[in-house]
């Protein structure tokens, strides 16, 4: 397994390999036209390293030259009403808490800028998007003229662009170089003392505590857990103001102010807890168990003739689909299934799967449906009522649990 040479999070000793899965699918969230383009979609490598002084956890064999994100990738979760009253609350929330009324606000990575725009019209802020894959005729109407977007990567070239609050939401996780991009952001800010910053990202203690391999896939490079995301924080020469979870523990979240001087030695990081280095070690042989757990019931239920659909194209559907491997080119999964209507029609990369609405459950009558994340079964299971369905609805996370 390769070595790199430092934590690209706290620039101090290197990373240690732990756990690989290849070939992955570059991309999980790209709208793949054809079966034919999905099985031979680029592929790639993952070899998760950890960092024993900072916690942090990188893919060490993420090639950055793969990725192309564009208007082509389908990444939101807005279609979704447990993921709206979600969004709308915690939009509340940091209004409130950081008295974000009649201000600037920079979002990086706005995705198809539905977070921006509801920001700008409950706080009557106005707003600068920053996305590759922002959408002009997704524009929602909620914001008005208040906000502007730019479709591109926020970077070095935007840094005159000053703000009250910095969003930047489920977009760490996809740069390599943590500790470059946040002290970039940093510099930004400058001596404005009275900007803040808020990021959120998938909570790593929860993927290590439920051994969720479907949560680890080729875009997200980086990965967090309180201490990694703290200590990124304080190296960079910010000020940790909150540092908390929501929806269900499955999003971290920090809310940061600059501080006055960067400190001056590593001592000030806060190293991986007990629990987290014994999790890490034991990832690999725990989700290898899970992985195989998952294929002999998938077998079973092809032997006894029944439909099993998985509910969720996203990345953790193509990831799931992934490590399964081989075995669901087999036809033991042969849907996907997305309230994304964007996303009808398209295949998964990597497997191949063919995405289809949930209406077209009321012909095909699976027996079983995966759902990609637990957070959304009552959601699902309403669907399905909806469409005349009956069929158990098995979350990802329940794998131990026997059929
Ligand atoms: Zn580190």
């Amino acid at each position: 397994m390769e070595q790199i040479s430092s934590c690209p999070n706290c620039i101090t000793r290197s990373v240690k390999p732990f756990y690989t899965v290849a070939p992955v699918p570059v991309h999980s969230v790209m709208l793949v036209p054809t079966r034919e383009e999905a099985l031979h979609f680029p592929a790639g490598k993952i070899a998760l390293g950890f960092c024993n002084a900072c916690g942090f956890i990188t893919n060490t064999s993420f090639d950055e030259s793969k990725m192309n994100y564009s208007p082509k990738c389908e990444e939101t979760q807005g279609f979704s009403l447990t993921f709206q009253s979600f969004h709308t609350r915690l939009a509340k929330d940091l209004i409130e808490r950081y008295g974000i009324h009649n201000k600037s606000v920079l979002e990086i990575g706005c995705g198809k800028g539905e977070f921006i725009s509801m920001l700008c019209a409950m706080g009557r802020n106005r707003g600068i998007g920053f996305d590759p894959a922002f959408v002009a005729e997704r524009r929602p109407d909620r914001g008005g003229d208040a906000v502007e977007f730019i479709e591109d990567f926020y970077s070095e070239k935007y840094m005159h662009i000053k703000a009250d609050f910095i969003v930047c939401k489920m977009t760490l996780e996809h740069i390599p170089n943590t500790h470059q991009f946040v002290s970039m952001v940093r510099r930004s800010v400058g001596d404005n003392f009275d900007t803040t910053v808020f990021f959120q990202v998938p909570d790593m203690s929860r993927v290590l505590k439920d051994v969720a391999f479907w949560d680890v896939y080729h875009e997200h490079c980086s990965y967090f857990t309180t201490n990694a995301l703290r200590n990124l924080f304080v190296t960079s020469g910010f000020d940790v103001v909150d540092i908390w979870t929501d929806y269900e523990d499955q999003y971290l979240m920090i809310a940061a102010r600059p501080a006055r001087w960067l400190p001056k030695n590593t001592k000030t990081l806060i190293p991986p807890s007990e629990k987290e280095i014994s999790a890490v070690s034991s990832f690999a042989r725990e989700a290898e168990r899970r992985i195989q757990l998952w294929k002999d019931m998938m077998n079973r239920l092809k032997q006894q003739g029944r439909h099993v659909v998985v509910w969720g194209s996203g990345s953790k559907g193509v990831a799931f689909l992934s490590a399964l491997g081989e075995y669901v080119d087999e036809g033991a999964i042969e849907y996907a299934v997305d309230i994304n209507p964007y996303r009808k029609g398209c295949f998964m990369p990597g497997t191949g799967q063919e995405i289809v609405e949930p209406a077209f459950l009321s012909a095909y009558r699976p027996e079983v449906v995966i759902a990609m994340n637990s957070i959304y079964t009552s959601e699902i299971e309403t669907d399905l009522k909806r469409h005349g369905v009956r069929a158990a609805v098995m979350p990802i996370e329940a794998i131990e649990a026997p059929v």
